[in-house]
């Protein structure tokens, strides 16, 4: 058993993972205003109860089989990690924080921490492997679409990382000089572009939508409006495949993976986008079909990935 923890900028997630990478059961909380100011000791309380009740469960089922005891903890955070450190949030603001060590200290169980695009990247990768048989020698690149952009490559099998940093932080890939400032200190970096929270921002700023409309009642207005917002959908289509004809130009994927936020639209771009790619002068191979698929997952990634670190 393992226990995987999806840490977002807005929320946690929790989850019991069985040997067989399937979650059993899973928590989760919303982070309030009043609490993202002060983070950290909502975290560790959060994180350290919720464990406690799970062990808790497990041992009224069993008290002392092996297969039921937790053998790590593994949390995804949106960020930089370095041994069991967040060293680097964008849109969480937090630095330079030793959560492993904290929560190895209260639960006495091993804890390893790792950016959540490379924890969901791995997820993605195990789903696919299990599916198609022919994808070992694959070269994978997945991206987390939603708040923020992240991800991961799969090259021959492993997940690609930095030494001295994590590394292939392609959200913030630059692909537009002098352009919207970011969080990460930068300007024009992909994830202003091509999030889907910027989409979401830009159309409910033109049709005068409130805030905090759901995920199904903004598509329905998007339907409604779609022509109102056309010029909208064509615009973030372009800036996606700006950015990904970069990746796809370094790292010549087989397969791209799209994962996050973004899998709920995908229906509204993935055609267009994927005729983007191959039919304009982004890509340094020209091509005449392109592998790109929407992540199977879906929230789950995060976690089942988090107890994937090793
Ligand atoms: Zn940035």
């Amino acid at each position: 058993m393992k226990i995987g923890i999806d840490l977002g900028g807005s929320h946690i997630s929790i989850g019991l993972v069985n040997n067989e990478n399937k979650i059993l059961k899973s928590y989760e909380k919303d982070f309030t205003e009043e609490e993202k100011k002060n983070i950290k000791p909502v975290i560790e309380k959060y994180i350290l109860e919720t464990v406690t009740v799970i062990k808790e469960k497990l041992k009224k089922v069993s008290f002392d089989d092996e297969k039921l005891k937790i053998s790590k903890i593994g949390v995804a955070v949106p960020g930089e990690a370095k041994n069991g450190a967040i060293i680097k949030t964008v849109n969480l603001g937090i630095n330079n924080y030793n959560l492993a060590e904290i929560l190895e200290e209260n639960l006495k169980i091993p804890v390893l921490v790792r950016n959540d695009g490379k924890c969901a990247c791995i997820a993605e990768y195990n789903n696919l492997k299990h599916e198609n048989k022919d994808m070992e020698n694959k070269i994978i690149l997945f991206l987390n679409i939603g708040t923020g952009i992240g991800g991961g490559v799969i090259y021959h099998n492993q997940l690609l990382q930095g030494n001295q940093f994590e590394g292939y932080e392609m959200g913030h890939m630059i692909i537009k000089a002098n352009g919207i400032p970011c969080n990460c200190g930068k300007q024009g970096c992909f994830e202003k572009y091509g999030s889907i929270l910027q989409y979401k921002n830009k159309v409910k700023s033109r049709l005068n939508i409130p805030e905090n409309i759901n995920g199904d009642e903004l598509r329905k207005i998007m339907k409604e409006h779609e022509e109102e917002i056309e010029d909208l959908r064509q615009e973030y289509i372009y800036d996606l495949a700006l950015g990904i004809s970069n990746l796809i130009n370094i790292f010549e994927p087989d397969v791209i993976i799209i994962g996050g936020g973004f899998s709920h639209f995908s229906y509204m771009f993935v055609d267009d986008l994927i005729n983007k790619l191959i039919n304009s002068n982004l890509l340094f191979n020209k091509r005449e079909t392109l592998d790109l698929r929407i992540a199977k997952l879906g929230n789950d990634a995060g976690i089942i990935g988090a107890t994937l670190i090793d």
